[in-house]
């Protein structure tokens, strides 16, 4: 017999096999030997009483062998299987991959960049060096900005499709099985390669292709059916269907689609900054205490206030983080967050955003707020003096419209100089944040603090344009066999989600084909 039950442990208890099943023993008010055995189903933390506990949802085995779950897709062999293009090989493009694979049709997957060995290199030179290459980078590269993403994987996506299959997928290719259970499932940015690299082993050894350097610069289409693409503006691939999954920063994809009179539509998105305290603030806070106990995690938050109409949020938290620079272009400074599976740097960053409406940025142009995004990417390069160095402020100074004097210690390498943060933000955005963070503040002990740094900007949140498909087709409206995909056509935001939309449209590929 199997029974699911909830229980809470200390957090000194958690892994701790006798007391778990002697917790389960007396919540199920039944002798310790019926347990044969018992696996966690969902375990999170709860940190609202005074005494952090876990909470763990399990299911007993009760004079019953418990077997363990496997979780293994075979792939069967598609070498000589229908072609399907797929732009990008980003968590969407990989995913659509093996979705294909299991549909028994052959992807192509075209990347712009490297293969995530080759990858590093491009990061270790914007990081000491600050020199961008622009086509293989923290967005661009094997595995796509989720590569070296902190690999976060919770979502609320889960109308849109299978997220226990996105993770099983990800468990079979070297995750850690405690993504299947964790309330805030958490990969980390050292862990991921090896997995990328174990997901294109799969496509490969299944008779698909993974193909690097291969930029796609056009798309070929005949009275209003794709035909193929043009990789590198030289050669040419032909195949009925192309699933376009080139991510929020493939700016020359929104620009080919607009120049050939494929529709596009702006998109809002949100702006802001990166915020990083000293983890030890946010510990004492979440956890309270002076100082976290060792059987405790790095702690989360999550923050939102409402200033007039705009909402202002918290996003892709990161304990134990560093703050990345992300630029995909020279000449502009764009940031984000990554851990590793430890978390145990000392800081802890977030994106804190502001939303922004079509209605900010005046005009008709689909791309015009694709366009005032690289505009205050841009002004943040200029007031960073170059070299990737990031403008930043500290927390109450920035609230107070005051010049710091200097900057607390912080994880962003390419380095931090002391501005007026307002000058890369436009008014309506720094007089949202201002008036967000000291709400952040009441909501949160110690949260409002100079020790606190903002480092601009944030501005990559979504896609700031939208690639129209049909509903139930997939497919864009003016172009059958074209598959607008995941984050950068406006329908994902997030590893997971990116995945699951992969994955629709493969199967869209095949429902429709
Ligand atoms: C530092 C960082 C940390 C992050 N942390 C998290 C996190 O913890 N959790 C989370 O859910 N999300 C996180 N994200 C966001 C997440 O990585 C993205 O949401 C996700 O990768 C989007 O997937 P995608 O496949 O749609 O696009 P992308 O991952 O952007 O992939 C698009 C791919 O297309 C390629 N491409 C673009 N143009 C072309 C072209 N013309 N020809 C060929 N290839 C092209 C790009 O090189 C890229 O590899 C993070 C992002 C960054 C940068």
């Amino acid at each position: 017999m199997q029974k699911d039950i909830e229980i809470k442990l200390a957090p000194s208890e958690v892994g701790e096999d006798e007391v778990l099943k002697k917790t389960l023993s007396a919540a199920l008010e039944i002798e310790q030997t019926r347990i044969k055995g018992y696996k966690i189903l969902k375990r999170s933390i709860d940190a609202r009483g005074r005494n952090v506990v876990y909470r763990l949802k399990v299911r007993a085995f009760i004079d019953e062998n418990f077997v363990p779950d496997v979780y293994r897709i075979e792939y069967a062999n598609v070498k000589d299987r229908k072609p399907v293009l797929i732009v990008g090989a980003g968590p969407a493009g990989l995913f659509a991959a093996l979705q294909c694979i299991e549909n028994g049709l052959k992807p192509i997957v075209l990347e712009r960049g490297k293969d995530v060995k080759q990858r590093r290199r491009d990061l270790a030179a914007i990081n000491k060096q600050g020199l961008v290459n622009t086509e293989s980078n923290y967005c661009y590269g094997e595995g796509g900005a989720g590569t070296y993403s902190d690999g976060k994987l919770y979502t609320r996506s889960n109308k849109r499709g299978d997220i226990n299959k996105v993770l099983e997928t990800f468990v079979q290719h070297g995750a850690d099985e405690d993504i299947l259970i964790d309330a805030r499932p958490h990969i980390g940015t050292n862990k991921l390669p090896h997995i990328i690299t174990a997901i294109r082993e799969t496509i490969l050894n299944a008779g698909g292709e993974v193909r690097f350097d291969q930029k796609v610069t056009d798309i070929l289409i005949e009275f209003g059916k794709v035909k193929g693409v043009v990789v590198n503006e030289e050669d040419q691939l032909l195949a009925d269907f192309v699933i376009l999954a080139t991510g929020h920063s493939a700016r020359d994809i929104y620009e080919l689609l607009d120049r050939k009179k494929i529709l596009v539509e702006a998109k809002p998105f949100a702006l802001g900054v990166r915020i990083e305290h000293p983890q030890s603030i946010i510990d004492a806070s979440q956890y309270h205490c002076d100082i976290r106990s060792e059987f405790l995690p790095p702690a989360y938050y999550s923050l939102v206030a409402q200033v007039g109409s705009r909402g202002v949020f918290s996003f892709c938290m990161c304990p134990g983080g560093i703050i990345a620079p992300c630029a995909t272009y020279e000449n502009e400074i764009v940031v984000n967050g990554w851990s590793p599976s430890k978390r145990n740097n000392p800081f802890a960053n977030s994106g804190t955003v502001v939303q922004i409406t079509l209605e900010d940025v005046k005009g008709e142009d689909p791309l015009r707020m694709m366009r005032f995004q690289a505009e205050i990417e841009q002004q943040a390069f200029k007031l960073g003096g170059g070299n990737l160095v990031a403008p930043g402020q500290r927390m109450v100074d920035f609230v107070q419209g005051k010049l710091s004097s200097d900057l607390p210690k912080n994880s962003y390498l390419p380095g931090t100089k002391s501005v007026m943060l307002k000058d890369t933000l436009p008014d309506f955005v720094a007089s949202s944040l201002r008036n967000a963070l000291p709400e952040f503040g009441k909501k949160m002990k110690g949260y409002y603090t100079n020790e606190a740094i903002l480092v601009g900007v944030e501005s990559r949140s979504s896609s700031p344009v939208r690639i129209p498909r049909d509903k139930e087709t997939y497919q864009h409206p003016q172009v059958s066999g074209l598959y607008p995909c995941a984050e950068g056509a406006g329908y994902a935001g997030g590893i997971v989600s990116a995945a699951i939309d992969g994955v629709n449209c493969a199967n869209a590929v095949l429902k429709f084909s």
